[in-house]
This record gives structure tokens, sequence and C-alpha cells, in this order.
């Protein structure tokens, strides 16, 4: 059995060029089994489920196609897709995993995670993330009409671009206490995230024992996929 794992494809109408790599992925995996994993940022922006676009009605139709040949389909909500919910994952034919989540692979206790919440450093996002996790400021925003949704989405992308060009590399890359801690937390041995865009794997001794921490790149010129079967895992970049 075959699981694969993507985050970061922020698919936007503007690039369709990633949609149909992305598309191609998804064609070429009918006929195997096992599941595809798509662990937060599907999409460069979400205004709720209630308005998918065309792109969101593309990508749900191509994900329920693959569903129906037997592929388990697993999506989590990344920062970009916070409001991604359970009529798309129903439209798509997946389950939405709770961030983070934990799996067991060929043995493995493997923590899955969109990654920003790993980001502990930047508190001011940090605030941002908890509050569009609130349920009622959550059913706030989606109740919005369409137009002030995509306003705010706008200023939320322009706002976050101001943020990050303020900050660091280091402090916009996952903070090492906060690795340890949900890897101790979580009792696992493998940390699997995406987000922070700097795809590899990296080894790390918490409590005496050595753990992982493999992360996923983006998508921006090529695709990355961590393939992970019965020889092991492998972390795969096709550029485009
Ligand atoms: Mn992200």
């Amino acid at each position: 059995m075959t699981r694969l794992f993507a985050s970061d494809l922020h698919l936007d109408p503007a690039r369709p060029e990633v949609t149909e790599q992305f598309l191609g992925l998804l064609r070429n995996l009918e006929g195997e089994s096992g599941s595809l994993f798509l662990l937060g940022d599907l999409f460069e922006a979400w205004l709720g489920d209630d308005l998918p676009g065309a792109l969101g009605e593309t990508v749900a139709l191509a994900l329920r196609q693959l569903a129906d040949t037997g592929i388990a389909i697993y999506l989590m909500q990344g920062n970009r897709d916070v409001m991604l919910g359970q009529s798309f994952c129903q439209a798509a034919g997946a389950l939405l995993l709770e961030d983070p989540c934990l799996l067991e692979i060929h043995g493995s206790r493997v923590l899955l995670t969109h990654g920003d919440a790993l980001c502990t450093d930047d508190r001011a996002y940090q605030r941002l993330r908890a509050l569009l996790r609130d349920p009622d400021v959550r059913r706030n925003l989606l109740s919005l009409p369409e137009g002030q949704r995509r306003a705010l989405a706008g200023e939320a992308r322009a706002g976050s671009r101001a943020h990050q060009s303020r900050l660091s590399y280091e402090v916009m890359d996952v903070n090492p206490a906060a690795v340890e801690q949900v890897l101790r937390d979580a009792d696992a041995d493998v940390l699997l995230h995406g987000h922070t865009h700097r795809p590899g794997v990296h080894r790390l001794t918490v409590d005496g024992r050595e753990r992982t921490r493999i992360v996923l790149g983006d998508w921006h010129s090529g695709s990355s996929v961590l393939r992970w079967d019965e020889q092991g895992y492998r972390l795969l970049e096709q550029p485009r």
C-alpha cells in the first residue's frame, strides 16, 4: 500500500500550469491502491465551501473521480485555505483531518501537521491563527457576502506579505522547541509537515530517542511529493 503526501500546492486560477501538474498526478494514481494526503494550502485562497469557483469545482471533481477508484483521500486545512470545510471534502470524496493528526505507517508513529502551528516565534500570526479557528469567528466570516470575503482575503494576503517581509528567516521557520514538544506529546517517531516551503529530512533526538522531521516542499516550480510504501519513504521533487 502506497501513501502519498503533498502540501502547499497553492492552486490559483492565475497559475493553471500548477493545477495541470496536480491533475496529472491524480490521473497517474488511478489504478494504484493506497491513499493521498494533502496537508494544507491546497489552494492559494479559499473563501468558503459555498464559493469554490471554477478551480475549486474542477479540483473537487478530480479528487472525487480518484476517490471513486478506491484511493482514500485526506485533506487538512492550511493557513491559506483555513476556511476549507466538510462540504468541500464531501464533494471531493475526501476526509477532513484534524491538525495535528497521528498515523501509524509500517510501525512508525507519524504526526501530520500543516506546519504553521510550529512557527511559534511569529506571535502575531499565532494570534490570527487561533482567531480563524474559533467557530464563532468562522461562522461570521462565512456569512459575509462574496465581495466582502474576497476583499478580506486580499487584505489578509497583502498583510501577510508585509508582515513576512519584516520577519527574519529564522522567525518564519519552525521553532525547535515547538517541534520537540509536539513529537514528545504525540510520542511520535516522525513529524511530517509543509508550510515553510523548505523541503528536507531532518534527524533529531528527543528524550534520548531518534526522531525525524520531514518537510514537504511547495509546488511553485514543480511538484513535491513524499511517497511512502513498504520500501520506506522518498521525497520526490519533479520540475515542471
Ligand atoms: Mn502554509
